[in-house]
């Protein structure tokens, strides 16, 4: 049999009913009905006998065991019993109160051990300070924009990353996370409370969405809007950092134009192909204005969306196709010099406060072309037009010479404005000019002389 009864009855009849009640035959199943027990005593009904059975033993299948100690596991009705041995799942009911225990105790050790560390964190964070005047250009340029985004709580307030969303027009949190990995914004343990924080092997970690975060003060001027202003007049002196900064903001700028779009047009974003189409964008951008590659992107989603109607598709195979379609519409444009049309900004994509600080210090924003803004932010300091004479001087004399000499003087002359259209420097032309031309002179000179001899 494999029903072992634990009787807690002495009434004989009552233990005879219980087994009655809990007899099986060789294939597990009751022996009697339970309709052929009743009446018992005033019990009439089915599930008020099983419920009296209950109360007056415990059943144990032999066929169940605790997946802990292995002992038979308690049934409280015929119809869990098993006609053959079962592979262990679940402890018994002691073993299972003893891993209960052993798993509140690892718990509040834990909860201990985080209350620990995130103090110590705190007291470690109260005497924090940073040096303004030592910061990267392109981060005290963040964290101007900072300013414009979440003033006043910048200074002595505190703001979540939430809070900070009207930086950029999307990937505001890309920004932010420069800024805290460059110790110039910090999580405030006190402020955000233990429950948003936790340890893992890498030690203490906040969850992004419920840390508040706070300005670093300098260490010397300290964290109020006087110190800041030591960072507002700053000159930048590695625009380079700025360039790099101005792409992924206008990556950003794109990205927000592209889910917009798409939802407009009820098609869906390829979440697995974001950085593919990050680095589409990427690319348009050294050569196209924001508004350029919004133009591309417009295109783009349109045929997507009517892609996926088609017989053998639907709207993820389609979007999947967004990078190599926006390539497509790079090369397009640059090898057939399509029109792109005028594209304004959408009201619902603000610029965010990291083009506004674009716009104030360099005047560019998303019509600027790309040429330009590589010229604006660049690290060549304009030299002065006296100086610029002096150094070509020498290098336009020969140049106009040779040029003269061979008959080639227009060539010569258009060749140096269509150099300097494409972006090229006065003295970058001449140089590049006087390569081609100066050589040629060079060369006929030498064989009129072979000649004479
Ligand atoms: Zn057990």
């Amino acid at each position: 049999m494999a029903i072992k009864l634990e009787i807690h009855a002495t009434d004989p009849e009552v233990i005879s009913l219980v087994q009655r009640y809990w007899a099986m035959n060789e294939e597990c199943k009751p022996v009697e009905n339970v309709s052929a027990m009743l009446p018992f005593r005033e019990i009439l009904k089915p599930h008020a006998l099983a419920a009296y059975i209950r109360t007056q033993c415990t059943a144990f299948d032999e066929n169940q065991n605790c997946s802990v100690c292995g002992c038979e596991l308690s049934i409280t009705s015929r119809s869990e019993v098993k006609r053959f041995k079962q592979h262990p799942l679940w402890p018994c009911s002691a073993c299972k109160a003893e891993l209960d225990e052993a798993r509140r105790v690892a718990e509040a050790e834990a909860e201990a051990d985080l209350q620990r560390r995130v103090a110590k964190h705190a007291e470690r964070i109260t005497a924090l300070t940073t040096n303004y005047s030592a910061l990267p250009d392109d981060l005290a340029f963040i964290l101007l924009a900072l300013r414009g985004a979440i003033s006043p709580s910048l200074f002595g307030g505190r703001f979540t990353f939430h809070d900070c969303r009207a930086l950029s027009p999307l990937y505001s949190e890309m920004f932010i996370t420069r800024l805290y990995k460059a110790g110039v914004i910090s999580d405030d343990p006190r402020a955000t409370g233990s429950s948003a924080y936790f340890v893992n092997a890498n030690g203490l970690n906040y969850y992004r969405e419920k840390a508040r975060f706070f300005l670093v003060p300098d260490e010397l001027l300290g964290g109020g809007e006087e110190a800041f202003n030591e960072l507002v007049v700053r000159t930048y002196t590695n625009k380079q950092s700025l360039l790099a900064l101005w792409y992924d903001y206008t990556m950003a700028d794109c990205m927000a134009y592209l889910h917009n779009q798409l939802e407009e047009y009820r098609q869906v974003f390829p979440l697995h192909k974001t950085e593919e189409i990050k680095s589409a964008i990427y690319t348009a951008l050294k050569y196209y204005s924001t508004r350029d590659v919004w133009s591309m992107l417009w295109r783009v989603v349109q045929t997507v969306s009517s892609n996926s109607n088609y017989k053998y598709s639907n709207r993820e195979k389609s979007a999947g196709t967004i990078a190599t379609k926006l390539r497509l519409q790079f090369e397009k444009a640059r090898n057939e010099k399509t029109d792109l049309g005028v594209w304004n900004r959408l009201k619902s994509l603000p610029a965010g406060a990291l083009g506004q600080v674009f716009y104030e210090l360099y005047g560019i924003d998303e019509t600027t072309d790309a040429s330009v803004i590589i010229k604006k932010l660049s690290d060549e300091n304009p030299i002065e037009r006296d100086e610029t004479e002096a150094s070509i001087d020498a290098q336009v004399k020969e140049l106009m010479a040779c040029a003269l000499a061979n008959g080639s003087g227009a060539a010569a002359i258009y060749d140096f404005a269509e150099l300097v259209r494409n972006g090229a420097s006065t003295s970058e032309a001449v140089e590049q000019i006087t390569e081609i031309y100066a050589v040629k002179c060079a060369d006929e000179v030498s064989t009129c002389s072979e000649n004479e001899s």
